[in-house]
């Protein structure tokens, strides 16, 4: 298997700490030697490789920005590294360590009491535990404020009922993040795998993050435990601020996808030869869609590694982070496409990484906020106007007028 060079045109390594190459070689290493190898047939096969969990555990992928319990305590460009290198493997590899770390061991490590934390953080870093974050429900995904699922005390337990859908490792996890409303408010809860009243089943049919678990949470008067409940939680902002946690690392992961579509789409047409001897490389139309990818890629890169800046320098707001997790995951899925034109009829079977890459975007440009969705948020941002809700209009004016002839 041939090892991944990178993708660097304007000397973005020198933007870079050695500690911060460091960190990005070795996933890069890890994802050559583990990923690319068993990717193409977990995908096929729809299946999570969890057999890659104790290594990437070994490598403190998991919860890698806590500077507790023997994490390495990175800082956020190193993390951002992390998830371009396992996207660039597959997105739902990087979706797995993006659940575990951003949307579980943080909320635990910021939210959770010191128990909670005791509990859960040692073991979810060491891939002994795998968890999962519930926010979007059936009828509500961009708007989750509108979720029915109720969280109602009785006595020294909490009862749950309502359901959650498209929940990454849903069914593998032994513990769940529950976003649930009490009389006071949203709030954060964890549920245990086997907790009766609780389920957890897998969708199927999926073309998209094939390597990845995608499953419903369902609970019906499910008990928990009092202090199951997240204690620091108080509203919804919680789970957004899970959300920018993770939101940040898909500005990273999506550059790697669409490095992997570049170096193979770049690779294959200096090598394919088509009219008169002479590889496609050689032709300005082929040219064009490899020059637009590295343009791309290179604009991606600057806007994330500033993203990750502010971050360190904790000065990053959720509208910067729209715009890293927008921008990205577009180039990324226009890189795809292009990649897979350049690929010809190759460019729809899995001997090579261009088709998967393009399928798993799919979920990516949708999932963690829609890509228009953080045009909203971007929007109001620049005009100060909020254009989430559509504005009032009289119910007759709703109605579908008759197409005249
Ligand atoms: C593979 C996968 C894994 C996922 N993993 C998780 C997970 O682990 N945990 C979790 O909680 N969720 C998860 N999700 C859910 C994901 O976050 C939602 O799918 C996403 O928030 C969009 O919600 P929706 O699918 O209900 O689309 P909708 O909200 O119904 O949106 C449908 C379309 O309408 C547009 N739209 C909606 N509102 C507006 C508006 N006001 N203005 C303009 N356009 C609008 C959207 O942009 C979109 O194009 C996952 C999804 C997928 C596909």
């Amino acid at each position: 298997m041939s090892r991944f060079p990178g993708v660097d045109y304007l000397e973005f390594d020198s933007l870079l700490s050695e500690d911060e190459r460091l960190v990005r070689d070795t996933v890069r290493e890890f994802v050559d030697d583990m990923v690319k190898p068993i990717i193409e047939e977990c995908h096929r096969e729809g299946r999570t490789p969890l057999e890659l969990v104790p290594r990437m555990a070994e490598l403190d992928l998991f919860g890698a920005t806590i500077d507790e319990y023997g994490l390495p305590g990175l800082g956020n460009v190193a993390y951002g590294l992390i998830m371009q290198e396992l996207e660039r493997g597959d997105s739902g590899l990087r979706s797995f360590v993006s659940v575990q770390s951003a949307l579980v061991m943080y909320p635990i490590h910021t939210f959770g009491s010191q128990a909670q934390r005791d509990r859960w953080i040692p073991a979810l870093a060491a891939g002994e535990a795998i968890g999962c974050f519930g926010l979007t429900e059936p009828d509500f995904g961009s708007n989750p404020g509108g979720m029915r699922t109720t969280a109602r005390r009785d006595g020294a337990e909490w009862v749950l009922n309502g359901a959650k859908q498209w929940i990454t490792n849903g069914s593998l996890a032994d513990v769940a993040v529950v976003w649930a409303k009490t009389p006071d408010g949203v709030r954060g809860f964890l549920v245990e795998k086997g907790t009766p009243g609780f389920t957890a089943s897998d969708q199927h049919g999926k073309f998209s993050l094939r390597a990845s678990t995608t499953s419903e949470l369902g609970f019906v008067n499910c008990r928990i435990p009092a202090d199951a409940m997240l204690p620091e939680t108080v509203g919804l902002k919680n789970a957004l601020m899970c959300l920018n946690q993770a939101r940040y690392g898909i500005a990273w992961g999506g550059l790697g996808a669409a490095m992997e579509c570049y170096h193979t789409a770049l690779e294959y047409a200096k090598e394919r030869i088509q009219f008169s001897g002479q590889p496609i490389a050689c032709h300005q139309l082929v040219q064009d869609k490899l020059v637009w990818m590295i343009s791309e890629i290179t604009k991606g890169q600057l806007l994330a590694l500033q993203l990750g800046r502010l971050k360190d320098a904790g000065k990053v707001k959720h509208f910067h982070i729209s715009m890293g997790k927008r921008n990205n995951v577009w180039v990324a899925r226009e890189c795809a496409k292009l990649a897979r034109e350049i690929l010809g009829a190759n460019g729809i079977v899995d001997d090579y990484p261009v088709i998967r890459h393009m399928l798993n975007l799919e979920s990516v440009y949708t999932y963690e906020g829609t890509h228009d969705i953080h045009a909203l948020v971007i929007g109001e941002r620049v005009t100060g106007i909020p254009a989430f809700n559509a504005p009032e209009r009289p119910v007759k004016a709703a109605r579908a007028q008759p197409v005249e002839a």
